[in-house]
């Protein structure tokens, strides 16, 4: 990482530490009054996985794995600083139900078994991570999606500000996510669906395949949802 990229990486990570140093020292403050939501659980969803590798780069690297090497590093994050974290999934094997046969029957099947368990989480937030991908090598950039969920802009904004910090970062403007994503259409959680670049731009792969640059997202990604859930405590 140059020098000039850990500034912001600097200044999160202050922040993250400070956010939790209060959660420990007044915690009074972040004890939940009887009937308010249940305390945050940041589910991290790495897209795809299985039989579906979801978008592929022309040097061949798949979604599906970006997404887990992110999502993993977004775990660790929060359990360094204590915050609650669960994921849908933690290897690239999934497990299907022996009815499904076809690529699409076990994709739904994959899709219906993360609803059921984000669902059945009180106090979820859904952080979903994905590539994009375009016919051209032209387009690039992050952009945030957000679910039609109550809370789920607040959380996009959360997290654009978040990576807006980071040195170079191309952003796209946030938008609702398509009719066509399951998983985001069926949450009833506060839900963001991130598409970290293209893997059809040679810039946005080579960062997306770095150490240095899966450890500033998972860091930003980790800062927005602590800033989140602090402010929707208050
Ligand atoms: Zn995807």
């Amino acid at each position: 990482m140059k020098k000039a990229e850990l500034a912001p990486v600097a200044l999160l990570l202050s922040f993250a530490v400070l956010m939790n140093a209060v959660a420990h020292r007044f915690p009074k403050l972040w004890t939940a009054p009887a009937m308010a939501p249940s305390r945050p659980v940041l589910v991290i969803d790495p897209g795809h996985g299985g039989a579906d590798g979801g978008a592929v780069a022309p040097d061949g690297t798949e979604e599906s794995g970006l997404n887990l090497a992110i999502a993993l590093r977004v775990e660790a994050l929060c359990a360094l600083l204590g915050l609650e974290s669960a994921m849908t999934r933690r290897t690239e094997e999934l497990d299907y139900p022996p009815e499904a046969g076809t690529i699409r029957e076990k994709k739904v099947a994959d899709s219906h078994a993360r609803v059921e368990l984000v669902n059945g989480l009180p106090g979820a937030l859904l952080l979903s991570i994905h590539q994009n991908t375009y016919p051209g090598a032209g387009p690039r950039g992050l952009q945030v999606l957000y679910g039609p969920g109550e809370g789920s802009e607040a959380l996009a904004e959360a997290v654009e500000r978040s990576v807006s910090a980071l040195p170079e970062i191309s952003l796209r403007a946030a938008a609702p996510v398509p009719e066509s994503v399951y998983l985001m259409k069926n949450v009833s959680c506060p839900a963001v669906l991130v598409e970290c670049g293209f893997l059809s731009n040679p810039q946005d792969l080579e960062r997306l395949k770095s150490d240095a640059y899966q450890k500033q997202l998972a860091l930003c990604f980790a800062a927005a949802y602590m800033g989140y859930a602090a402010g929707s405590r208050q």
